[in-house]
């Protein structure tokens, strides 16, 4: 788990101890903050049948000294004592979780980069029914700000209308997008991860990147994403100077979802490399093909498009995608001419 969690586990500990979890819970921050993982992680917490049995020999220690302070001493003393509860991991329920099949936990997921309205309601029909297994019912929706308005208003119904130990968490990158009625039916965890020198302190990157900041934690955390990422970086370099590889960056813009901020980070390093400035690195010369001007007017197309992919409801991505290729196109061409 990642150490800036750790305040917001011991927080939610402690309302599960009170019994003062909320109904709806949202969890949002940048790409890579750790919203899903610690929606994960309280799922299973409230999911586990066995936090203090078998477990693993240090884990169980540690829980059952939570457990017996938590149980014994005043309540004075506890609220002083911060405590964070654990999965065990070995209970039926926990391994159910684990391979995802336990029957009273769904999750939401979104294809094509939206929810709809159809995955809500099986969301819906699913708190009706009563647990198979355990008292509580789960529920995680990823990548929430990406649910229809139809959806969106789907869910609103359920959140107004909760049912007996039912938990629904919702994460998002971006609450903003989100309709207010619904983040004012949830309790709101932004989650803020350290920045700069902090940040790579946290990852023990080397390094000197004065530039670094939370928008490239999932390039930071994760190994595949910054392989993605790179693969991208040198494909669209190459894309800029020799117009190669326009279907793979379509894909990449049209299926992932950080592909627009993906492709601003590229075209702001190259920008800084061709200025002079100090950058993140890694930044070749090919770029240098391409004249300051040029790069300056893919620059701002790419981040007229992200504007519009960040404030449109249900834009077409595939559409503006398409545009903003053909746009650049048109920019690279000039010199050409
Ligand atoms: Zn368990």
């Amino acid at each position: 788990m990642k150490t800036w969690l750790l305040a917001l586990q011991q927080q939610l500990s402690r309302q599960i101890h009170e019994n003062k979890l909320p109904h709806a819970l949202l969890f949002s921050g940048v790409d890579g903050a750790g919203q899903e993982e610690i929606a994960h992680w309280l799922i299973n917490v409230l999911l586990c049948q066995d936090l203090t049995q078998d477990l693993p020999q240090n884990r169980k220690q540690e829980t059952e000294e939570n457990l017996r302070k938590v149980s014994q001493v005043s309540e004075e003393t506890t609220n002083a004592q911060p405590f964070i509860f654990q999965p065990c991991g070995y209970c039926k329920t926990c391994k159910l979780f684990a391979n995802g099949s336990y029957p009273d936990h769904l999750t939401i997921v979104n294809d094509k980069n939206t929810i709809g309205v159809d995955a809500i309601r099986k969301l819906s029909q699913f708190f009706e029914k009563t647990a198979h297994i355990g008292i509580a019912k789960t529920a995680l929706v990823n990548h929430a700000d990406t649910m229809t308005v139809s959806a969106a208003n789907a869910l609103l119904k359920t959140l107004e209308e909760p049912t007996s130990q039912s938990f629904i968490m919702l994460t998002t990158h971006s609450s903003d997008v989100l309709l207010p009625t619904i983040i004012s039916r949830c309790q709101k965890f932004e989650i803020r991860p350290p920045v700069g020198k902090k940040l790579l302190a946290e990852y023990k990157k080397q390094g000197n990147d004065a530039f670094v900041n939370l928008s490239h934690l999932s390039e930071l955390t994760d190994e595949a994403t910054a392989v993605a990422f790179t693969a991208f970086r040198d494909k669209v370099k190459d894309y800029l100077c020799a117009h190669q590889h326009r279907a793979e960056i379509l894909t990449l813009l049209v299926e992932r979802h950080d592909g627009f901020r993906w492709l601003e980070k590229i075209l702001v390093n190259l920008m800084r490399n061709q200025w002079g400035w100090p950058t993140a690195g890694h930044e070749n010369q090919q770029a240098s093909v391409i004249n300051k001007q040029q790069l300056w007017q893919v620059y701002n197309l790419v981040q007229a498009a992200n504007i519009k992919l960040k404030t449109l409801v249900q834009v077409n991505r595939q559409f503006l995608s398409e545009k903003l290729l053909a746009d650049i196109s048109l920019v690279v061409e000039q010199k050409k001419q």
